[in-house]
C-alpha cells in the first residue's frame, strides 16, 4: 500500500464528474486499499478517489473518532443516495481545502447503496457523522466541493486568500 498525494483547490480533477467504475477489479481495490492509507496518514474521516488525482466513482470512510464509536469501515465503488430524511447541520471541512470549514445544512439521515471491495452490493443507512460524510464524498464524485455550499461571501474570500499565498510562494 502506499500514500497518495492529496489534491486541493483550484485542482481541476475535483472539480470534474467522475465516471461509474465498470467492474471493482483489483485496480479499483489497490485504489482503495491506498485511498484507505492516505486517509489514515492525513488524519481524514473519509476520502474520493478524486481527491487522489483519480476520476472514479470510489470512496472510502471511517468515522470512528471517539472511543465507543461503532462505525464500519467502508471502501465503496458508485456509491448512491437512494433515500434520505430529516435535516441537520455540521461544520464541514476538507481536505482537498485546507484551512477552510463552513457549516453545511444536509439531510440528518441518508440510505446509499453501492458495492463493496469484493463488487458485491450492499445497502448502508447512515446517521450522525457517518451520514454527513457519505454526503460530503458523493458530491466530491460529483464535482462539488464544501465551497460550492458555502455562502458566496466564504467562498470569495478563501478564493483570494488561496491566489494571495500562491502569489506570495511564487
Ligand atoms: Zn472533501
Amino acid at each position: 500500500m502506499s500514500v497518495l498525494n492529496i489534491e486541493k483547490f483550484p485542482s481541476k480533477v475535483l472539480k470534474q464528474k467522475a465516471p461509474p467504475v465498470e467492474q471493482v477489479d483489483d485496480a479499483i481495490r489497490t485504489l482503495m486499499d491506498n485511498m484507505l492509507e492516505t486517509m489514515y496518514a492525513s488524519s481524514g474521516v473519509g476520502l474520493a478517489a478524486p481527491q487522489v488525482g483519480v476520476s472514479t466513482r470510489v470512496i472510502v470512510l471511517d468515522v470512528n473518532l471517539q472511543e465507543g464509536d461503532d462505525y464500519p469501515v467502508l471502501m465503496l465503488a458508485n456509491p448512491e443516495v437512494i433515500s434520505a430524511e430529516g435535516s441537520e447541520e455540521f461544520e464541514e471541512g476538507c481536505l482537498s481545502v485546507p484551512g477552510f470549514t463552513t457549516l453545511i445544512k444536509r439531510p440528518a439521515e441518508v440510505t446509499v447503496k453501492a458495492l463493496d471491495r469484493d463488487g458485491k452490493e450492499l445497502t448502508i443507512e447512515a446517521g450522525g457523522l457517518l451520514a454527513v460524510a457519505l454526503q460530503h464524498k458523493i458530491d466530491h464524485l460529483e464535482g462539488k466541493l464544501i465551497l460550492d455550499r458555502a455562502s458566496s461571501i466564504k467562498r470569495e474570500f478563501y478564493k483570494k486568500r488561496i491566489k494571495k499565498n500562491a502569489a506570495v510562494a511564487g
